[in-house]
């Protein structure tokens, strides 16, 4: 049955009518099983009013009452974690298993926001100068917009909101119109923790919201997560219009597989994290770079492991791979199957077996071979079950591979020599590096964010970053004068 999502204003569903919606599908069958309201510049306006109105009294509830809104969000997910990871499947796509780690990986920045008291500690200098005392404070931005993509639909927006309101922020949050369910539902286990009607508002839609974010004059920041175009796009544009902006973009991440690595380990790493989410993480590996002489044996390995994978409906048990997120992201996709520009294909994965519905977004894994680097298939951000393989010559050349690269978001190395591996780390110019690690996503307490295409600003996401980016800083000099420090001075202070 299809039903209607529609946005979350001032602590509630809007009751309004859309001009416009969207369908959502449910992946691994294809049929439509809903519709999203898409918001006009009226309901861009009722959000970011509602989150103006709110500010205030949010920005001055004590940190005690923050943090406990937050611990109480944190149980209620938990609690009801079950429910999150069913939505995420059913509009996603991804299997069950996988959508529990995008929640469970969601919830460790709930726990890190959990300790703002502590976060927002600032410093304390007594008696800088004569009875002159200095500190420093972090105060919130006010309303803040975060605009998230369809590949996390929970732990994205989660990255964000609960940094965001700890800090004292009001927030507008603008989730993927191809699975807005996940954010409906943290806004509502959020109202039930207490928050405030209008600290977090969801409003739907495509460009015309984003549009409306970016060009109001009350929205002080943005945080965006999606592909590098529309990234460069909304940094651009917002800072254009004064706002502080985050974009965290694509990526193309290599994985080098050094001569001296266990090559099991190699292989299982760059299938699980090749074809995990069938591709659609900003994470994937979607290149492996093979040191001679390895490259044969990795890629039989890799083939091997491919052959025993279990594509299907998410829901049913066993499935490892789901389908893709809608059909035209399937077929562009495919387009690059259907054209190796002279690469081998060693795995076609249209021919892979499925355990679903027909009508699903299928594409089994893919494997190609002897990938040049000027071609689409290496340069472009697939988004989907293809992995390359590359060969390269000598550690150098890989490492000058990667570099030269426009993304820089993740990448790992598989060796044994500490020394390399090592060396790699100082050399690579990415912004999450993985030593044996294939998806190096740091946990919650450090920071997220890729380097050059892949980020535009300097703040990366959660942790420590995102509390710097949800606050302004603040320096108060304050002297309480004896008697004796009274009379006119009209040099530049000096501290005596
Ligand atoms: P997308 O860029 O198409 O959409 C992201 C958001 O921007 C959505 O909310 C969407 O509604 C909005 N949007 C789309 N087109 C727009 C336009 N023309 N103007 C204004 N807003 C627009 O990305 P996606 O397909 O939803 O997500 C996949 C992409 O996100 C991949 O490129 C992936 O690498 C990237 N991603 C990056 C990270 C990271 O941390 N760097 C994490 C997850 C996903």
């Amino acid at each position: 049955m299809s039903r209607l999502i529609t946005h979350w204003i001032d602590g509630r569903a809007w009751s309004g009518t859309a001009e416009r919606t969207g369908e959502v599908f449910d992946p691994a069958t294809g049929r439509v099983a809903g519709h999203v309201d898409f918001a006009g510049p009226a309901e861009v306006e009722a959000a970011v009013a509602a989150a103006r109105a709110a500010f205030p009294g949010w920005r001055d509830a004590s940190l005690a009452r923050r943090s406990s809104v937050l611990f109480g969000f944190r149980e209620l997910l938990n609690a009801r974690r079950a429910e999150l990871v069913e939505i995420v499947t059913a509009e996603h796509g991804k299997v069950l298993d996988d959508a529990a780690g995008e929640v469970q990986r969601a919830l460790e920045a709930v726990e890190f926001a959990c300790g703002v008291p502590t976060l927002l500690k600032g410093g304390y200098s007594e008696n800088v100068s004569g009875n002159v005392d200095v500190y420093s404070i972090r105060q919130p931005l006010g309303v803040v917009g975060v605009i998230s993509p369809f590949n996390f639909p929970a732990m994205v927006p989660l990255w964000f909101v609960p940094n965001a309101v700890a800090c004292g922020n009001a927030v507008v949050l603008k989730p993927s119109e191809k699975d807005p369910s996940a954010a409906v539902f943290i806004a509502e286990l959020f109202a039930e923790a207490g928050l405030p009607a209008g600290v977090l508002n969801v409003l739907h839609g495509d460009k015309a919201a984003v549009d409306g974010l970016l060009e109001h004059p009350d929205v002080r920041s943005i945080s965006f997560v999606g592909s590098t175009p529309i990234a460069r796009y909304v940094y651009e544009t917002g800072t254009r219009n004064g706002k502080r902006v985050q974009a965290l973009g694509g990526a193309k991440n290599h994985m080098v597989v050094l001569p001296d690595a266990d090559l099991d380990l190699a292989a299982d790493a760059a299938v699980s994290a090749g074809f995990g989410s069938a591709g659609e993480r900003c994470m994937a590996v979607s290149v492996v770079v093979a040191v001679d002489p390895v490259g044969d044996d990795l890629v039989a390995r890799i083939t091997d492991r491919i052959g025993g994978l279990k594509v299907g409906d998410g829901r049913r048990s066993g499935c490892e791979m789901g389908p893709l997120v809608t059909a035209a992201h399937r077929d562009r996709v495919v387009s690059y199957v259907e054209n190796p520009e002279g690469a081998t294909l060693a795995v076609d994965g249209r021919d892979h077996e499925v355990d679903g519905d027909a009508g699903g977004f299928w594409l089994g894994p893919t494997l190609f071979d002897h990938v040049r680097p000027d071609t689409a298939l290496y340069r472009d951000e697939i988004f989907g079950p293809v992995l390359c393989v590359v060969r390269a010559q000598s550690y150098s050349e890989a490492l000058d591979l990667v570099n030269a690269n426009p993304y820089g978001n993740g990448t790992a190395i598989f060796t044994k020599d500490g020394g390399a591996a090592r060396r790699f780390q100082n050399e690579v110019e990415v912004g999450m590096v993985g030593v044996n690690v294939p998806i190096p996503v740091p946990v919650g307490y450090y920071s997220f964010g890729g380097w050059k295409d892949s980020l535009f600003g300097d703040t990366h996401a959660y942790g420590p970053d995102g509390i710097h980016f949800f606050t302004r800083a603040k320096v108060v000099t304050s002297r309480w004068p004896d008697p004796s420090h009274g009379g006119v001075n009209l040099g530049f202070p000096r501290n005596t």
